[in-house]
């Protein structure tokens, strides 16, 4: 049997898709470029190590596509969200049964606010027949959801028009439903519509994506349905869209803070939280300074605390199994846990808890 359970971020961005613009590719050039020497830049192999030495936030990106989750649990492929993100998930899967029409998965709906099925539609293996797909959500009519989408007057190809079986049981009144071995259960969350979080057990292991969700009411008898839900988790994918005074200002727009996730990260005893579902406002370099206020935040609240965060971004991999890590160990929590290094290395020569990019893996000098 295949035993993994693997965590892949594809789509981190709230809200609306937001690429790179053309002033922040040139902030992030100048700031590398200030710190080059001109050893740095003598040769191919000097120029690769300079730009590996490089903060994530200048060298890389978070990213811009729209919530997308994907999860590899037990042999089972559980998808979190439809966002822009769902579009690459759907390429990289054609490589292996989905492009043969054999694929089987399950895709999980929060919500269906455009930025979490707006991908659905760009999602290959639906017109592939013989895939097999059941779409899972607790709100009411999900099938007539998205197919209001698929509308004539806003894409061209129908709903009921892919060649993949799409199973879309009726949930009403359940909490939970099995996959294999995995658990997968659901809690009602406070955003406009309504969201829903999930929470994923498997091998004794368990991951929450809470996305979309606002915590109005800070007192701890209100909070504490939500603190249930995350109770130990390894891994608390959280909303994390506001800054603190953000939150204060927008009230009732159904999103939460870092701060508002360390709080109940650390009243659930959860392990590591993935911030998540990043504002369109705000630069790679914003997130970072969100971060690092974050850090200083958790260690006022909590200075004895085990808890782990990082700021999520596209095409990382977190390997729930295997939480002995020296390279967690020793970590300081920083805003973004691997650098992408552009080349496949063997993931079995990394010790301990991977997190991986698709492309390539951490440097471990950033944990050291
Ligand atoms: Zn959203
Ligand atoms: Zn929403």
């Amino acid at each position: 049997m295949d035993e993994s359970f693997h965590v892949t971020f594809r789509g981190v961005r709230g809200s609306i898709g937001t690429p790179v613009s053309l002033v922040q590719m040139e902030e992030k050039l100048t700031k590398a470029l200030e710190r080059a020497q001109p050893e740095d830049l003598k040769d191919a192999s000097t120029r690769k190590s300079f730009i590996d030495s490089l903060p994530f936030e200048i060298r890389g990106c978070f990213g811009g596509n729209t919530p997308c989750v994907q999860m590899q649990v037990g042999g089972e492929n559980l998808i979190f969200d439809g966002g822009t993100g769902i579009r690459q998930v759907g390429q990289d899967l054609l490589k292996g049964d989905f492009g043969k029409g054999q694929g089987k998965a399950h895709i999980f709906f929060s919500h269906t606010h455009w930025d979490h099925i707006q991908g659905l539609p760009f999602f290959t293996p639906f017109y592939i027949k013989g895939n097999h797909f059941t779409l899972v959500s607790p709100h009411d009519n999900l099938k007539k959801r998205l197919e209001v989408q698929q509308s004539p007057e806003y894409f061209p190809v129908p709903f009921d028009a892919y060649s993949a079986t799409l199973d879309i049981p009726d949930v009403h009144g359940k909490s939970e439903i099995s996959v294999g071995d995995i658990k997968v259960k659901w809690q009602e969350m406070c955003h406009p519509g309504k969201s829903f979080s999930y929470r994923i057990e498997y091998a004794g292991k368990s991951v929450v994506y809470a996305t979309d969700a606002e915590y109005k009411n800070l007192r701890a008898e209100k909070l504490q349905p939500y603190v249930d839900f995350f109770r130990d988790a390894d891994l608390l994918i959280f909303d994390s869209m506001f800054t603190f005074g953000d939150g204060l200002e927008r009230r009732d727009w159904g999103h939460s803070s870092t701060f508002i996730g360390v709080d109940l990260a650390v009243d659930a005893n959860v392990k590591e939280i993935a911030f998540f579902h990043h504002d369109p406002r705000y630069d790679d370099f914003k997130l970072v300074d969100i971060f690092s206020q974050t850090q200083k935040y958790l260690k006022s609240i909590a200075p004895e605390s085990n808890l782990k965060m990082f700021l999520s971004y596209e095409d990382l991999t977190v390997d729930i199994l295997q939480v002995e890590s020296p390279i967690q160990d020793k970590a300081e929590n920083v805003p973004y846990p691997i650098k992408l290094n552009g080349k496949g290395q063997n993931l079995s020569q990394i010790p301990g808890k991977i997190l991986v990019s698709k492309n390539g893996l951490l440097n471990q000098d950033d944990f050291l």
